[in-house]
């Protein structure tokens, strides 16, 4: 699964400014909210049927409100819509709150959770489709982090440890069903937008701070050296060569996540970048791997909004890092 929107564009802007405390803790949570997730992908696929579809971090839109689903599990029977936590303080929940170290806080995961869920059918139902949906909050944790100690207004969850004999469950139930998983995969994703048209990154002000250019690859110094190899740049912290070609497209990317509100133009990617010798290959690069967005006086081209890991998975470069 792909990082979440989000957590790339806070980990990207991590690289090239310092963070405020409360920015570099909000990461951390990101980065073990993302752990968790990649490990509840890895239980459903260890006890599910190959032919049932997992789908990740999905957004759906409607006019004024959106939601983010983190899996829908779709089976011959049934689609199921998890919201995964992974909590590593202690949380406890009593009487209608939530409390983390005993402080009250101001957000509910069970009302979160009801209300991604009514976006999500209604959505399907403006089709006049109606899908049997079953929700699910999952707390994914290791350790016995969290404790429920009242089933007021609770929505369904299920503990780790739970997860199994749940799943169980779901194949017994989807014994005699007739649903074509792909197919309502592909109308899930037909209806489903990407995390970068509708997410206002909280924070994006501090991207005025971040530093422009090329940072390396290996250590994330911004004191690199482009003129002095003819297909690398060098990196003069570690010694760290990479192909131009690579390093371009990759902080075009990291610029992209940045700026994912703008569209890729040449004259910003490449004020960015900011090194004149590597502009013929900032030109060809934006050319070759990017979707033109309008043609005229100045090109645009769709911003992904991705890190190059993620927008080009397995690239292969005619030269290597070294
Ligand atoms: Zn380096």
């Amino acid at each position: 699964m792909d990082k979440p929107f989000e957590l790339q564009f806070y980990e990207c802007l991590n690289e090239r400014c310092e963070l405020p405390t409360s920015v570099k803790n909000r990461l951390a949570r990101q980065q073990v909210g993302y752990e968790g997730h990649l490990d509840f992908i890895n239980i459903l696929r260890e006890n599910l049927p190959g032919h049932f579809l997992i789908l990740n971090d999905i957004f759906y839109r409607l006019p004024y409100k959106f939601t983010q689903i983190d899996t829908i599990l779709i089976t011959v029977h049934a689609i199921y819509r998890f919201e995964v936590k992974n909590l590593l303080s202690e949380f406890t929940y009593k009487e209608g709150f939530w409390y983390r170290k005993g402080e009250r806080l101001s957000r509910n995961f069970f009302t979160q959770v009801k209300r991604a869920g009514e976006i999500f059918e209604e959505i399907i139902q403006n089709d006049g489709l109606y899908l049997p949906v079953e929700s699910q909050l999952v707390f994914i944790n290791e350790d016995d982090t969290v404790k429920i100690f009242d089933q007021e207004n609770v929505s369904p969850y299920l503990m780790r440890w739970e997860l199994r004999s749940y799943l169980k469950k779901v194949v017994e139930d989807s014994r005699g069903g007739s649903m074509n998983p792909k197919e309502i995969a592909k109308y899930l994703m037909s209806k489903a937008t990407e995390g970068h048209l509708v997410v206002d990154v909280m924070d994006k002000k501090l991207r005025a701070l971040a530093r422009s250019g090329i940072l390396c690859e290996n250590c994330d110094s911004w004191r690199v050296d482009v003129i002095s190899r003819r297909y690398h740049i060098l990196c003069k912290n570690c010694g760290r060569q990479e192909p131009k070609q690579r390093a371009v497209l990759r902080t075009i990317c990291d610029y992209g996540l940045l700026y994912y509100d703008r569209p890729l133009t040449k004259s910003s990617v490449t004020e960015f970048i900011g090194e004149p010798s590597l502009e013929y290959i900032i030109k060809r690069t934006l050319r070759n791997y990017f979707e033109l967005h309008s043609k005229g006086k100045a090109s645009t081209y769709v911003n992904p909004a991705k890190r190059m890991k993620f927008a080009f998975k397995g690239e292969e470069f005619r030269y290597y890092s070294k």
